[in-house]
């Protein structure tokens, strides 16, 4: 079946048109589709019974994702859900909600998708590099989840407002897919969502950058570069290779150039290992005068056995970059209790008991244990 999810609105309007109907009736099934979100062909009412049967013999209809499991932060601000996808594939989407700083105004809805079922790069701190490759989402699987999180927000009257495409897997190293996703998420006869609502972190394939920065849309974009090093990056990333620093630094640049917007670097600091003064200043010096950000994200426990930083030292590495010159944040850590947080998604490790919707975790994964309290 093609999901009709997967449409853009002109293939839409192109489908239409071929199967003889007027133009509304695309609009139509666009608002079925991505307003009333529905789940089955068969209850869109707006539409002549004859038709939706039609749509189901030409083997169009809506794909479900199932939800296995959801977990909730014990302040309720982060969700992490293990969804199925219509062929048995597990991947696991992450909301987290962040309070409005105006009493009553709906809060900062953010969906942390997926875009592969594992991911090849290896990087030795991430349990999803850990747990190898298995296949890439196609677009409408990356949409369903953003989907499936507005239908859970929407029982709440509250609704997605930005969506982060940093959950497991390297978004450009499948590329059309992603793109496409980007494309359903922010057109206006689709889902709708503000391009700059939107931010591809990627682990830095140059080459995808810069084709990115000249597709004519306007999302933002985060590297995650952990070292300005290059042996050291090639230990943290094995799969860098031949990627320098200086070239993802060209490439923030370029990516700035062609779109306005002004590039985030992502440095996981791993204590001990890219967090100290050397190397904050090295950091310092390469990007002092440029057109970036920096988020330092304090690593999440996983399997590699990296630990994090002390606070002092999160806030001395921080002060270097700021001395520079150079916008700095640290990233509020949500859901590391329950492994929902950055480089925590892994799914090889659940198994589903047939018939039963509960969760089997393996050895791997409880061994975890609970993460540190969030927040720096
Ligand atoms: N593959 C993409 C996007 C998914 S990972 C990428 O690598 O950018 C999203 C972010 O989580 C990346 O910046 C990644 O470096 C970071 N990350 C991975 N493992 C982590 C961990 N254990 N603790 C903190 N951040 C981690
Ligand atoms: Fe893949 Fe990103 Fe994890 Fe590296 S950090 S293994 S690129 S998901």
């Amino acid at each position: 079946m093609i999901d009709l999810r997967r449409l853009l609105p002109t293939e839409m309007d192109a489908l239409i048109g071929e199967m003889g109907l007027p133009r509304y009736r695309a609009d139509q099934v666009l608002r079925a589709a991505w307003k009333d979100l529905v789940e089955d062909i068969r209850g869109v009412t707006t539409l002549p019974g004859a038709l939706r049967s039609r749509f189901g013999d030409d083997g169009y209809g809506f794909d479900t994702v199932r939800e296995v499991t959801r977990q909730v932060s014990a302040d309720g601000t982060t969700t992490k859900a293990l969804l199925q996808m219509p062929g048995g594939t597990l991947i696991e989407t992450v909301l987290m909600q962040y309070e409005s700083a105006d009493e009553g105004r709906m809060p900062r809805s953010t969906v942390c998708v997926s875009t592969q079922a594992g991911c090849a790069m290896g990087c030795v701190f991430c349990a999803t590099g850990q747990m190898g490759f298995e296949r890439n989402l196609r677009a409408e699987e990356i949409v369903a989840q953003v989907v499936h999180v507005q239908r859970l927000l929407r029982e709440r009257g509250q609704h997605v407002t930005n969506v982060v495409f940093m959950g497991m897997g390297e978004p450009l190293a499948n590329y059309t897919e992603t793109v496409r996703a980007l494309r359903l998420l922010t057109d206006a006869r689709a889902f709708g969502l503000a391009q700059r609502s939107i931010t591809v972190s990627t682990v830095g394939l140059v080459s995808a950058i810069g084709r990115l920065a000249r597709e004519g849309l306007q999302v933002g974009l985060a590297i995650s570069l952990h070292t300005a090093d290059d042996e050291l990056r090639q230990q943290l990333v094995p799969t860098a290779s031949p990627h320098s620093a200086g070239d993802l630094i060209e490439a923030a640049r370029d990516y700035f150039d062609v779109t306005g917007r002004r590039v985030t670097f992502e440095y996981a600091l791993l204590a001990g290992v890219n967090d100290g003064e050397v190397q904050a200043r090295k950091l310092a010096s390469r990007l002092s005068g440029k057109p970036v950000h920096v988020n330092l994200i304090p690593v999440n426990p996983t399997a590699g056995g990296f630990r994090r930083p002390a606070r002092e030292d999160v806030i001395a590495f921080e002060r270097v970059l700021q001395d520079a010159g150079i916008t700095t944040t640290v990233r509020v850590e949500k859901g590391a209790e329950m492994a929902a947080a950055c480089g925590q998604l892994r799914t090889d490790t659940v198994t589903i008991s047939p018939g039963s919707a509960a969760p089997v975790r393996g050895p791997r994964q409880s061994a975890l244990g609970p993460g540190p309290s969030r927040g720096q």
